[in-house]
């Protein structure tokens, strides 16, 4: 089994003319309350994709909260782990869409930003171990240290999506078995300008030299880019798609991807499988709801 261990967000997503300026009141277009997060849209892609996931997070004793716990149950996505934390609200994520398909976001982390490590230790108790674990950067960096240190010394596969993206103060690149990043994060994780396959091949190297057993870079509508501490390098071109919205896109894949990994997939089939549910996720709107269903993902292998 897997345990997903990051954030819970409700988007609020409010569709635009054009945003506003300074000073301004606008009207929406429309607005909608979709579950994100990536801890939780990961933990959503894995479950979707066929693994047995536990996440662990917090939200607030709010119906934000109650909503995010009962979407993540209906996904399959295990919620002992989750904390109901008193005085503090649900994590939220204010986002705006203009005409013109752009984003703008203002997160909110509340409960997501009081994860602590005895939070940690107190979810870890009512779970089974499991044998893989997810991390990401929607939780506060102590706890993201704690987490690290406690599972690399009971030997656990650990894949971490740093994003959003910052240079950690220490390096904790040593206890990552696989580090799943996008061009974007690449660059602020390296300092390497990430334009051209050559320069993220330069990037994977400094992250290789690190500590990182496995890097996977994801390119967007380009595919992804695979390096491993064993000198093995691999280009794979994405599926072609019509985007509609990118957001989850790089969530689907890492949990696709451990579903994959979990179930004993090869490395190819695995990035293949990771590409296919990706794809899916951009061809659909919002966080969780665009994330597909393992019969959906091998049907649009299988065309
Ligand atoms: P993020 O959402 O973190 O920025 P990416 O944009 O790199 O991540 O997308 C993650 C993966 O999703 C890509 O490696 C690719 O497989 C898939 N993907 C993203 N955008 C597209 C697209 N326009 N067409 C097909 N696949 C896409």
């Amino acid at each position: 089994s897997m345990t997903v261990i990051g954030s819970l967000n409700m988007d609020i997503v409010n569709r635009v003319e054009k945003a506003p300026l300074p000073g301004q009141t606008i009207k929406a277009i429309e607005t909608s309350y979709i579950p994100g997060g990536k801890g939780a849209n990961q933990a959503v892609a894995a479950a979707r994709a066929g693994a047995k996931v536990e996440m662990i997070g917090a939200v607030g004793v709010d119906a934000y909260g109650e909503i995010l716990l009962e979407n993540l149950r209906s996904s399959g996505v295990g919620t002992g782990g989750v904390l109901v934390k008193q005085d503090i609200s649900t994590g939220l994520a204010f986002i705006t869409v203009d005409g013109l398909g752009e984003n703008r976001i203002i997160i909110s982390p509340g409960a997501n930003g009081a994860l602590d490590p005895k939070d940690i230790d107190e979810a870890g108790k009512l779970l089974d171990e499991p044998d893989l674990i997810i991390l990401q950067n929607e939780i506060p960096y102590p706890t993201l240290a704690y987490v690290f240190e406690y599972f690399a010394a009971k030997g656990k596969y650990i894949i971490y999506n740093p994003a959003p993206a910052f240079v950690p103060p220490e390096n904790i690149y040593h206890m990552v078995n696989l580090l799943i990043l996008n061009e974007t994060e690449a660059a602020v994780l390296t300092g390497v300008k990430t334009e051209s396959i050559e320069e993220v091949h330069s990037a994977g190297k400094i992250l290789v030299a690190q500590g990182c057993r496995e890097i996977i870079v994801t390119l967007g509508a380009k595919g992804l880019f695979y390096m491993s501490s064993e000198g093995t390098t691999m280009y794979q071109p994405a599926f072609k798609v019509k985007a509609l919205d990118t957001t989850a896109a790089g969530d689907t894949f890492v949990g696709a991807y451990a579903a994959a990994i979990a179930e004993g997939k090869p490395l190819q089939a695995a990035l293949h499988f990771a590409s296919a549910a990706s794809a899916l996720t951009v061809t659909r709107k919002g966080a969780q709801t665009s994330i597909p269903q393992r019969a959906e993902i091998n049907a649009f292998l299988a065309q």
